[in-house]
């Protein structure tokens, strides 16, 4: 399984992690899938990111209001969700799966987690560690990574988005003019 992230998605992931770093954001992504990929246009964050994130996950009523909602508006379906996890304490916030994002992992989507720390230089954007994507923003360092969950296992997947690492050239080429 591979997901794909669009420009918007990307920005939207974005936005959506900075907007309430130090608290962590949550929301659905939308998308379509194939057999062997998933590709994901939009990411729409929940109003209640202040809320804690076990209240806002075990809410099913709610992601069934708002599946319905995109089921008929859109041509997209809700492929998967995504959260962030912010720096806390000393301790540096990390993409691994908590016990709970595991637990409240559904069957057949995909799961993006978005670690948030403060970094004091900038970094160009680009995969590390198996597909994960990494970089800077306004000093902030952000890592995505997806997983998905088929057979009842997650597996960690291959995140592929040409537009962030299309970023960082755009940045190289910026800076090298100056
Ligand atoms: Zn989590």
């Amino acid at each position: 399984m591979e997901v794909y992230l669009s420009e918007n998605a990307f920005i939207g992931l974005l936005v959506s992690t900075i907007e309430v770093y130090r608290r962590e954001c949550f929301g659905i992504i939308l998308g379509h899938s194939t057999s062997d990929k998933v590709f994901v246009e939009f990411a729409v964050p929940y109003q209640t990111a202040n809320r804690k994130y076990r209240e806002v996950h075990i809410d099913w009523n709610r992601s069934q209001r708002v599946e319905e909602a995109v089921r008929s508006t859109t041509r997209w379906e809700c492929v998967g969700d995504y959260h962030s996890h912010a720096k806390y304490g000393p301790s540096r916030a990390t993409t691994q799966l908590s016990k709970e994002d595991k637990q409240y992992f559904k069957e057949g989507t995909v799961g993006i987690v978005m670690a948030v720390n403060d970094i004091a230089k900038p970094r160009p954007w680009g995969y590390v560690k198996g597909g994960t994507l990494s970089g800077a923003v306004n000093g902030y360092s952000i890592r995505i990574a997806a997983y998905y969950k088929s057979n009842d296992q997650i597996k960690k997947t291959h995140i592929v988005c040409p537009y962030a690492i299309g970023f960082m050239e755009k940045r190289q080429d910026s800076l090298r003019e100056r």
